[in-house]
This record gives C-alpha cells, structure tokens and sequence, in this order.
C-alpha cells in the first residue's frame, strides 16, 4: 500500500479525532467483508482503512508520520498494517458494535468461540540517554506464553483428533422453540464449535499454550525521545489453540543527562567560563554524545551567545540528518578574588575611567 493515509479515510490533514472516527467507521462498514462476501478488493480495502485508521488514531503515531511518513513509522519499530481481518475485528471490532449488535458482529462471534489471538503485552524500559541518542541493542526478559511445542497450539495430544460433540450432535447450537420463535443458542459444552478435544496435550493441558521465560532482542533506533513506544509483532501472549499471538508494546523511558538538554533534534549545554574569557576569548574543550571537541570562544563573548556544532545532535528517526548541538556559554562573575587580582582590576577601572566601591580594609589581606 502507498497511499496517503489522510487519501485513504478521505479527511484532510487537520481532521479531529472525532471527523477521523466517523470517516473510518463509515469507510469501514462499506468495505466490511461480511457486506463483501468473497471480495477480495473489498478485503484489501478494509486492511487499508484499518492500518490508516491504526495510525492516525494514535495521536504519537499520527505525528511521526505527519512528519517523516510511514518510514518513520517503521524506523521506530512500528508496523501499523494487519494480518487478517480478525486481527482487525479484535482491534476496532467495537467501532461496529452498536452499528450492528450481535448480527454484524457475527465474525468476532465466531472468534470468540474459535482460537483466540493472545494478550498484547507492554514492558517498560528504562534507557540511558545515549542509547536514545545513539540507539542500541537490548535484550528484554520475558515470562510470556508461546504456542505448545508438543501439540503446536492445537490442544490435542499428538496423534489423536477432535470428536464430534454429543450435547448439540456436531452443530454447535441448540434450537429452543418459545412461543413461535425459535432461538438458536452456542452449545456451552463445544462453546459453538461442534467439537471438542478428545485427548488434551499433556504439556499444555489442552490450551495450547506454555508458559515460558524468554528472551526477546530488540533494537532501539538512533533518535527515541522518551514516551516512544515500539512495536514487535507477534512477541505478546500466544493464542489460544493455535491463534494469532498478541504483541509487544515496548514503552522507552529515558533517564535524562546531568549535561544535555534535549530539544527535539537539539541539544543544549552550558559551560562556564569566567568573565575575562569571554572578554578575551578562549579554547574550551566541550563533551560530545559521543565524544569531545574543542571550541572557539570569541573575544568580546556576550551572556546568552551561543555556539552552534552542527550535526552533533539527535539523528532523524529515519536514519538521515541530525540535529545541532547548542552550546551556551555562562559567563562567571568571580565572588572571591585575591589582592593580587583586586589591585589589577582597579588598575583596569582607572583606565576605562569607571566609578568602583572604595577598597575595605583588611577583606583581601587575608591570603598574603
Ligand atoms: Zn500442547
Ligand atoms: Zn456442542
């Protein structure tokens, strides 16, 4: 898919919240495959609708892509798109469900009673602020379900198949006539299906899950702000009975530097330097994210210049161009001074003619 996102929902790129909600609701229940049968245009259409709505609902996402596009999105980790129309119905299935109570919603229905997609999960991790600057590779620990090895995810010890149930006959429902109404209801015992597991797995106690502690690479792209939040695919819960597993949302925390202030792709630092430095001017070696480097203070430098090192700052998500560093330099007025250094500065009030407060006796005799 290439389409423009805002092209896609027909809004405009100012569209509220709500316009964007209403323009999804109503482009979805058009192209809704349970209204399309067997269209498989339909079908790529409602997964269209889906990955746009996915991400311009997100106000963080819309913003990362307003701004760097849908590459964006995938430099910080994010997949918006979906597998299956499942996987969508299970996501924003609710949109539709005051639209078409239980009729419409017959698909989740049959979801519901069927595998089942796995939990999402969120871990919160804590980075350093060069790792947000600079990227990184982390590994998480995670006690999280997977698919059952044994009978992979389908319930069943090896070998064996699924017996018709006896309760309903192998139909999932039952009729019940009241009055002249006959009502169909989900057999409890098959929860619908119409079958049911004759030998469990052993391992898996039937679920088709197993719990288990694993490890989960993940690499954290040059250029994460705190808040951001990355998605891994399939790393969540594993499905009941061989459905789709959930995800992993990872929500970073930056701790924040003793020395850079980060301003979007800019960061600042200050450094001191003393009055006569930045009237004379001056050398000064300045930290990098990764590194150090000398700069020039100018003679004649003011409070509140700055010093701009392009290039030294945070790198776009996409991978190209950086943000600048900033440097500011504070300029020291000294509080103590000996009478060495008093005797010179009045020596400079004398020539530049400035009016100064009468040497006290016996405050900078002390040192000598
Ligand atoms: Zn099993
Ligand atoms: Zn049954």
């Amino acid at each position: 898919m290439s389409r423009d996102y805002y092209e896609i929902l027909e809004i405009e790129k100012s569209a509220s919240a709500a316009e964007l909600k209403k323009a999804y609701r109503r482009l979805a229940v058009e192209h809704h495959p349970d209204r399309n049968q067997g269209s498989k245009e339909a079908e790529e259409k409602f997964k269209d609708l889906a990955e746009a709505y996915n991400v311009l609902s997100d106000p963080q996402k819309r913003q990362m892509y307003d701004r760097f596009g849908k590459e964006g999105l995938r430099g910080a980790g994010f997949s918006p798109g979906f597998s299956s129309v499942d996987d969508i119905l299970s996501n924003f299935g609710n949109i539709f469900d005051d639209l078409f109570g239980f009729g419409f919603g017959g698909r989740r229905t049959r979801t519901r009673s069927g595998p089942r997609r796995g939990a999402d999960l969120r871990y919160d991790l804590e980075i350093s602020f060069n790792e947000a600057v600079l990227g990184a590779e982390r590994e998480l620990e995670l006690a999280h379900s997977v698919r059952c090895e044994t009978c992979n995810g389908s319930g069943m010890a090896p070998g064996t198949s699924r017996k018709a149930c006896t309760r309903c006959d192998g139909t999932g429902q039952f009729m019940q006539s009241q009055g002249f109404f006959t009502i169909a209801t989900s057999c409890p015992t098959c929860r619908g299906e119409g079958s049911l597991i004759e030998t469990p797995c052993q391992d898996c106690s039937g679920s088709g899950r197993q719990e288990k502690q694993s490890t989960v690479a993940i690499t954290i792209p040059a250029g994460v702000d705190d808040g951001t939040r990355m998605r891994l695919s399939g790393e969540g819960e594993a499905g009941d009975r061989g459905g789709p597993n959930g995800d992993l949302y990872v929500f970073l925390h930056v701790i924040p530097d003793e020395r850079f202030v980060r301003n979007g792709q800019d960061l600042h630092l200050e450094v001191e330097i003393d009055f006569v430095q930045a009237v004379l001017g001056t050398t000064l070696e300045v930290p990098l994210i990764d590194g150090q480097r000398e700069i020039d203070i100018q003679a004649g430098t003011q409070p509140g210049d700055t010093i701009t090192l392009r290039g030294h700052g945070v790198p776009n998500l996409r991978g190209y161009g950086k943000g600048d560093l900033i440097v500011h330099p504070i300029v020291l007025i000294p509080k103590k001074i000996s009478a060495e250094q008093d005797d010179l500065l009045r020596q400079y009030a004398e020539l530049r003619d400035l009016e100064v407060r009468k040497k006290k006796k016996g405050i900078f005799g002390r040192r000598k």
